[in-house]
């Protein structure tokens, strides 16, 4: 069986980590966002992917969700001691080793999506994880304070504002020239299912369906997604001020119609949520909550499961 599966970030990986139990002859392809790239202290940091990457390779800090297990700051806490900015994005030391040899690769001409292949040779993560683009695209968002209204990248927003501040706008910069990178609309021409797994609607799934033609190839496949949203509420993270901003209410429903048909075949909601419904959609509740790897392994189950069913 091939598996096509779009990722964000924490949500993305845990998801992909049971997709993998539960379907282990599977051949997966994961189209990873990069929309949250930043460039910092002159180096290229890609969250998402590093995310999929280290959770799949069993170097994640578990409790946190991103990072390196076993991290150290000791290159942050000496940037810190010159007073370099910013100082608010957590670049740990392993981590960082990371991002020399990407921004090397780079540098030295690599397309990223060859610079990712040779960064998960180390990590093995058991998938193939493509970059949606090799484009450079960046998440931008519209923010109005004290300063006046501006637009930030969305980690400043995120992770230094953690989206207190509420968003106006939010725009991927650089969208329209982006192509998707070379193997993802193969990949998805030869998936026999493709998952999108309970990551953030907008900026992680949004993002990857905004590049130019993945929506449209993904569009004649069976499609199943699993609900970010439970209850009216994101498990974890601030979804919700991502679904205010572009006026969408943070609900599981909502989150459907977000998406939308002819994209969406299957939808897995919570079990609180059962009364959603799409015309064309086979909707089915279940515990949506990934506690640990058996929970995890058993959504994607029963996402493979919709999945065989509305291909059938
Ligand atoms: P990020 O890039 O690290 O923010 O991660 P993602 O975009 O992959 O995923 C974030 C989304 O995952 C949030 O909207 C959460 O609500 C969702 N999420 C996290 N854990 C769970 C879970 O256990 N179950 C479900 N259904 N959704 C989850
Ligand atoms: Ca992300």
């Amino acid at each position: 069986m091939r598996i096509v599966s779009l990722a964000g970030g924490i949500g993305g990986a845990r998801f992909l980590r049971g997709l993998k139990a539960a379907a282990p002859d599977a051949e997966i392809t994961v189209i990873g966002n990069t929309g949250d790239d930043i460039t910092l202290f002159g180096l290229r940091v890609c969250p998402d992917l590093d995310t999929v990457m280290y959770t799949l390779g069993g170097g994640i800090n578990e409790e946190q969700g991103w990072g390196r297990a076993d991290e150290t700051f000791t290159v942050k806490s000496e940037l810190a001691a010159y007073g370099v900015e910013p100082q608010w994005f957590g670049l740990g030391d392993r981590d960082l080793a990371t991002h020399i040899v990407r921004t090397q690769m780079l540098s030295a001409g690599y397309p990223l999506s060859q610079v990712t292949e040779a960064l998960c040779t180390r990590w093995n993560p058991g998938v193939r994880l493509i970059p949606m683009s090799d484009d450079r695209v960046e998440t931008h968002v519209v923010i109005e304070d004290e300063q006046g209204r501006r637009a930030i990248h969305f980690q400043e927003w995120w992770v230094r504002l953690r989206a207190s501040v509420p968003a106006q706008r939010i725009v991927l910069v650089g969208a329209d020239e982006a192509k998707p990178a070379p193997g993802v609309l193969e990949a998805i021409a030869e998936a026999d299912v493709v998952i999108l797994p309970p990551s953030n609607p907008v900026v992680s799934i949004g993002t990857i369906l905004q590049i130019r033609g993945i929506r449209e190839a993904l569009e004649p496949k069976p499609v199943v997604g699993v609900s970010p949203i439970i209850g009216g509420a994101p498990v974890r993270g601030m979804a919700d001020a991502c679904l205010t901003a572009i006026g969408v209410p943070t609900t599981a429903q909502a989150v459907l119609e977000l998406y939308g048909t002819p994209l969406i075949n299957g939808w897995l909601v919570a079990e609180e949520d059962r009364d959603v419904a799409l015309d064309g959609v086979r909707v089915v509740a279940r515990p949506l909550l990934m506690t640990d790897l058996e929970a995890a392994a058993d959504i994607a189950r029963a996402a493979l499961r919709l999945a065989e069913e509305v291909a059938a």
